[in-house]
């Protein structure tokens, strides 16, 4: 079903230190007074946005990063306040915060309340000591189950913690006791990750150019997913998308938008939107986007506006909605696109994936074992 609802995503681009394997848009930062001037950016940028999101309620803020929690209380009061203020944030929105264990305080935590936030994402990787060296994370296990402890015990019901296999050298063992003492802890939605080693990160050159680790095998990197997916479900856990489990009812709604061709605007540099039709990114690089923030300008990067064919859209359509568990409606796609699915795409990718792709009920929708091979189903669509 088309909206008219928003989602929001914040991106706060500072990390105390750059993990191992981290090629995301993140700089090491530890000066307040730099937390500061960019919250102010973030405000001005809000405000700049205003006008043309009037009229559409904001369901959903994603507080993303780098590091968010570095940011200190006041500051991310007065972000919050600017984003009350320049945006229609619906009162049931979902607004997450993404955290380190490392950087969360009773302080912060109790801002967060105050400021309406209701769902928290910790980055947790691991509970064992000598992966999270090996991946560079600044947080050992004792501080992890002590950080999510600390976070139910001020009142969050809605936690999320990321947990990160296919790791050099990671055994299947270490990895299922991670997953063990994630569900003994409760949290409400966990998401897993297979580790993407990416050129130029330092855990990359120590395993294809040192030679210090090995490489994980991608048989057995699939192997600790299904594992790991047979134990959530056991628990109670819906694995509701590829890559993300949640207690029933607790799946996170910004999620679902990106997979649900719903709209969302990025704030901050580099962030992604898909906004009045459009998709298109901020500036990546700090010093573009400030320079636009100062000057009153939009900071989107004009380079980066996709114009994508009604087809291609049809295609990003069905692929991200492949991600869902429940898949994607035939009557949606038409309602969207003005045309049968099955008009555009030939019904013999049915056939030809049978036990991995189904069609039930006019949804469209990827099997477990379809799940665990969709990019070569999603392959099709494209
Ligand atoms: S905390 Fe996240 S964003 Fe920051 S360096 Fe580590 S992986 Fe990258």
């Amino acid at each position: 079903m088309t909206t008219n609802n928003l989602g929001l995503y914040i991106h706060i681009p500072f990390c105390r230190q750059k993990c191992k394997y981290c090629d995301f848009l993140s700089f090491p930062c530890s000066s307040e007074q730099v937390y500061r001037e960019y919250v102010t950016a973030l405000c001005i940028e809000m405000e700049s946005r205003a006008e043309e999101c009037a009229g559409r309620p904001v369901d959903s803020v994603f507080i993303g990063g780098g590091t968010p929690s570095l940011i200190p209380p006041a500051d991310f009061r007065r972000m919050m306040e600017y984003l009350r203020k320049s945006f229609q944030v619906a009162e049931d929105a979902e607004i997450t915060i993404e955290t380190n264990p490392n950087s969360i305080t009773q302080q912060k935590l109790d801002a967060y309340l105050e400021c309406g936030i209701n769902r928290i994402s910790i980055g947790i990787q691991s509970f064992d000591n000598p992966i999270l060296r090996r991946l560079g994370r600044l947080h050992d296990k004792n501080e992890a189950f002590q950080k999510i402890q600390m976070v139910r015990k001020s009142g969050f019901t809605n936690i999320n913690i990321d947990l990160m296999f296919g790791i050099p050298e990671q055994s299947m063992k270490t990895w299922l006791d991670t997953i063990r003492q994630g569900i003994f802890l409760g949290p409400q939605h966990i998401s897993l990750y297979s580790l993407q080693l990416e050129k130029g990160t330092p855990l990359y050159k120590e395993v294809y150019e040192d030679k210090i680790y090995a490489p994980t095998p991608e048989i057995i990197d699939r192997e600790m997913y299904h594992e790991a997916i047979a134990l959530l479900k056991q628990a109670g856990y819906v694995h509701y998308e590829i890559s993300n489990t949640a207690y029933p009812g607790r799946e996170s709604r910004h999620n679902l938008k990106y997979w649900s061709y719903e709209e969302y605007l990025g704030l901050g540099p580099g962030a992604s939107s898909f906004f009045g039709g459009q998709r298109f990114k901020n500036h990546e690089k700090m010093n573009r986007y400030i320079d636009c923030i100062k000057k009153r300008e939009v900071p989107v990067d004009g380079q980066s506006i996709e114009h994508y064919t009604a087809r291609e859209e049809m295609g990003i359509y069905v692929f991200t909605g492949l991600r869902k568990k429940e898949g994607i409606s035939l009557d949606d796609f038409r309602r969207r696109f003005e045309v049968d699915l099955f008009t555009v795409y030939d019904p013999a990718i049915l056939k030809r994936h049978k036990g991995l792709i189904n069609l039930y009920n006019n949804q469209l929708y990827l099997t477990d074992a379809g799940m665990d091979v969709s990019n070569s189903v999603m392959a099709e669509f494209v």
